[in-house]
């Protein structure tokens, strides 16, 4: 296929990458050298390269949408740039200066933002990426890192048309535990749970529904993304989420609805909830609504709980009035069509 193919009209989400990449290496004894912009092409790796071996690796996702004018704006990069560090200290790694992970967002964007065209739905997905890149089978961190800033053309990540997803309760295998990698965007986080992803895929679910790890069956998070529960109706619905136990993703998603919910009025706040409280405050009308969140799907309503054989709906099962006006809030913020009083969308220059 040449550059100038028509884009697959129903290509998977994180398949049409994008001409460029920004790549910069650190050595232990150089630190950062620089970033350089370059064609998306594959790159030669020594096979005992430690990132290969022992998982030495963290990511983060971000997106570029377009603005009214013709520009584009990135939604709140620099809440990525402090994640993608904390991800790299938990891993032993170099973090990458917040101003060159912020220089590689302009770059890769400016390089590639046209590949969006002029469809307020699609999207630049940029995805940084660093990872250990010394030769060297001893068990310890590396001394040589390679930061690299690909991009690929998302368009709604569940479909234009938002459908409810059914989600799938894991009961026997754990995501994140505490004192582990749970909080940080490390890529083994994402291997460990591919197979509990199958699983709920053959139970005829879309999702996993991650508990702690303890025991307790208290919920934390759905696959790659946070969930928010919606208690009572209208204008005095209260929309709260799981706590950061330190075992769930800090989604920026999820930190900029907090805010969104609280300036549209509604109710607040972070909480405990186990699955079975769930369930029982779905019976008794009391839980509305379900949503998750996340960069990649925006805000997606759940319709149905699978949980050990069982399954109940959600509301109607249809998507609810607070999940519809909250992914609308946020997709006019992120498509520019509504004002942006704390300065989240950063123009690409
Ligand atoms: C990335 C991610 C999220 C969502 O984070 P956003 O910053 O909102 O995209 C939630 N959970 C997990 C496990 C994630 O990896």
């Amino acid at each position: 296929m040449t550059a100038e193919a028509p884009a697959p009209v129903h290509a998977e989400h994180g398949s049409l990458f994008t001409d460029h990449l920004v790549t910069a290496r650190w050595t232990q004894e150089e630190g950062w050298g620089p970033a350089r912009l370059g064609p998306l092409a594959d790159f030669a790796m020594h096979p005992g390269m430690i990132g290969l071996h022992y998982g030495q690796v963290v990511f983060e996702g971000l997106k570029a949408h377009r603005q009214p004018g013709g520009s584009l704006a990135v939604f709140r990069p620099d809440r990525n740039a402090l994640r993608f560090q904390r991800s790299a200290a938990r891993l032993a790694m170099p973090e990458v200066p917040a101003e060159m992970f912020l220089d590689a967002v302009q770059t890769i964007a400016a390089a590639d933002g046209h590949l969006v065209g002029d469809d307020p739905s699609l999207s630049l997905y940029l995805r940084p990426l660093l990872f250990a890149s010394e030769a060297n089978l001893m068990l310890r961190p590396a001394r040589e890192y390679t930061f690299m800033m690909m991009a690929f053309v998302a368009g709604g990540f569940f479909g234009e048309v938002v459908e409810p997803v059914r989600v799938w309760v894991s009961r026997d295998q754990a995501r994140a535990f505490p004192g582990g990698t749970g909080n940080v965007k490390c890529a083994a986080n994402y291997a460990g749970a591919f197979l509990a992803q199958r699983r709920a895929e053959e139970a005829g679910c879309q999702q996993v529904v991650w508990l702690d790890a303890l025991g307790s069956g208290r919920v934390e998070e759905l696959g790659g993304m946070n969930l928010f529960f919606v208690r009572g109706e209208g204008p005095g619905a209260e929309v709260v989420t799981p706590e950061l136990t330190g075992t769930l993703l800090p989604g920026v998603t999820r930190d900029s609805l907090l805010t969104l919910a609280a300036r549209l009025g509604y109710r607040t706040g972070v909480t405990t909830i186990t699955v079975d409280q769930w369930r029982a405050e779905c019976a008794a009308g009391v839980i509305t609504e379900t949503f998750a969140c996340g960069t990649a799907a925006v805000v997606t309503p759940v319709g149905q709980v699978h949980d050990s054989g069982s399954e109940w709906t959600i509301g109607t099962g249809a998507p609810g009035p607070v999940t519809a006006h909250l992914r609308s809030a946020l997709l006019d913020l992120h498509q520019g069509r509504t004002s942006d009083p704390d300065g989240w969308m950063v123009p690409v220059l």
